[in-house]
């Protein structure tokens, strides 16, 4: 089934479309390509043969220094509101879209090359990539794939000896960038800021019979549009949520109409859980803390909601944006008992969640270990495992007595919680089930950011070893992997701290 990369099947759509779409623009060469690391994953995805990645040709061909012939590369037009206001100007300004991969069963991928030189909507940017912002996007891609979160995919990493300079000189780098769709609610706000209302129509017309065919025989198509990217956002956010993941920059032109997380930069997880986290150094305000995602969400939907307006009657739309809160507390409560290893709905569970939390962040937990290790404590056990719990998920050991007593209190309600819905069926059978199920909902390994930012280090010294043991983990990061217990403890305090830089 494997193909080699002249053998794959390629429909270009999205430059088919008109010319205000996008620019047309050739990758600039990095010069000396290599391979850093690949995703073998996502060549299962492309049905791409593993061998003809580890290739000169491909580094050649994927750092621009080759053309290839079934390539059309372009750099997509969008706009978008940052923090909060509206820009004109952004597009592609790194990056261009080389084709859309067709596989056997139809599926289509786009192949998107990040740190391809310039573009008309590179601003003041030098349109390039660092190695070490690759390297973040790289592993948090495949972290999310295997936490079975939406995300866009990393096929590999390509470095050079090109300088590009940051706050220092670095690597310069590309991403190969896998996704169902690149297509953002930026494109649409494009289209209707500058008035092209037909183009606005169009995209809309070619989002349906792209990515939601069902759609096209709808009697009111664009609602129905509209409708199924509010489900996918919903999901999505209620999977950050409920993962620990801060996005850090969810300006409307890092949002994916497919419900993707799209457009890895100061993201991060949360080691100690605080629901203020501000992971993105330049966010003076807390505009994206992970505690604000939900509402932020339901900004930038309406921003897209906005702008499809000349396609959707404003009552209607406005009717559809309603649904976006109900479905993200519907999903998230969904998650969160499954983290809990719950099974049933219980109108009191949503207190059951608060008082966690409380306790979390007054006792400044690991958000990852604490569940971790509350699924492997069995039913009769939790009310008396208060200091093992402690013990696994923060290095204090004076926590006041206060505290502790609110844990305790939190872990004799949750036993009963778990009691009663155990009381019908077979005690001990259904609570090993129980725990089977959470040790798969809760991960035993996240990427922290100490764990991204050695990888990063040591890969700018040359060496990638931890960046394959990182993806090893990663990709299925419910398994033991008991040759790598030391990525799955917790975080050293110098790596609590570290400020990721904006720059990339
Ligand atoms: P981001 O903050 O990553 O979502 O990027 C916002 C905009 O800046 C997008 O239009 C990017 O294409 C553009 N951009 C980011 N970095 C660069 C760069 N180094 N050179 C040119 N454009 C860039
Ligand atoms: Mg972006
Ligand atoms: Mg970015």
């Amino acid at each position: 089934m494997a193909r080699t990369l002249d053998q794959l099947v390629f429909n270009n759509s999205f430059s088919q479309l008109p010319a205000s779409f996008y620019t047309a623009v050739t990758p600039q060469p990095l010069n000396d390509p290599f391979l850093v690391s690949f995703n073998p994953h996502v060549c299962q995805l492309l049905e791409l043969n593993t061998k003809d990645v580890a290739t000169d040709r491909f580094a050649q061909i994927f750092t621009g220094n080759l053309p290839h012939p079934s390539f059309t590369p372009l750099a997509m037009k969008y706009t978008g509101h940052q923090f909060g206001q509206y820009n004109p100007d952004l597009g592609d300004g790194r990056g261009v879209l080389l084709g859309e991969v067709v596989t056997s069963s139809g599926a289509k991928w786009d192949l998107h090359l990040k740190g391809s030189g310039l573009t008309p909507y590179s601003r003041q940017g030098d349109g390039r990539a660092v190695l070490r912002s690759s390297i973040r996007e790289y592993l948090a891609s495949a972290a999310m794939a295997g936490l079975g979160i939406k995300t866009t995919h990393a096929l590999a990493i390509l470095s050079s000896t090109t300088p590009v300079y940051r706050e220092k000189v670095e690597q310069g780098a590309t991403l190969i960038r896998v996704a169902e769709s690149h297509i953002r609610f930026g494109h649409f706000e494009y289209l209707f800021y500058t008035q092209k209302h037909g183009d606005l129509k169009l995209l809309a017309d070619y989002v349906i019979e792209h990515h939601f065919p069902d759609l096209q025989t709808h009697p009111a198509p664009y609602a129905a549009m509209y409708q199924n990217i509010i489900e996918l956002t919903a999901t999505l956010i209620a999977d950050w949520q409920s993962v620990g993941f801060a996005h850090g920059v969810m300006n409307t032109d890092n949002m994916s109409i497919l419900g993707l997380t799209f457009d890895y930069g100061p993201y991060g997880f949360l080691d100690d859980y605080n629901p203020n986290y501000i992971c993105n150094h330049s966010d003076y305000s807390g505009r994206y803390a992970f505690n604000q995602q939900p509402s932020i969400a339901l900004w930038n939907l309406a921003a897209l909601g906005y702008a499809l307006s000349p396609l959707i009657e404003s009552d209607a739309a406005n009717a559809i944006l309603d649904t976006f809160e109900p479905q993200l507390q519907t999903a998230y409560s969904k998650n969160m008992r499954a983290k809990l290893g719950l099974i049933t709905y219980n109108d009191q569970d949503g207190y059951l969640f608060k008082n966690l939390f409380n306790c979390l962040t007054a006792l400044q937990l690991d958000y990852t270990l604490f569940f971790r290790t509350l699924s492997a404590i069995s039913v009769t056990d939790i009310a008396s495992n208060t200091t093992a719990l402690l013990a696994a998920s923060s290095t204090n050991k004076y926590h006041s007595n206060e505290n502790q007593a609110q844990l305790a209190t939190w872990l004799t309600q949750y036993q009963q919680r778990v009691i009663q819905e155990l009381d019908e069926t077979n005690i001990s059978s259904s609570d090993a089930e129980r725990l089977t199920k959470m040790l798969a909902t809760n991960p035993k390994f996240i990427l922290r950011n100490y764990l991204a930012q050695l990888a990063i280090q040591e890969a700018e010294q040359g060496d990638y070893s931890r960046i394959e043991s990182l993806m090893e983990v990663l990709t299925s990061p419910f398994d033991e992997h008991q040759n790598y217990q030391a990525m799955a403890q917790l975080p050293p305090e110098w790596g609590k701290t570290l400020t990721i830089s904006c720059s990339s």
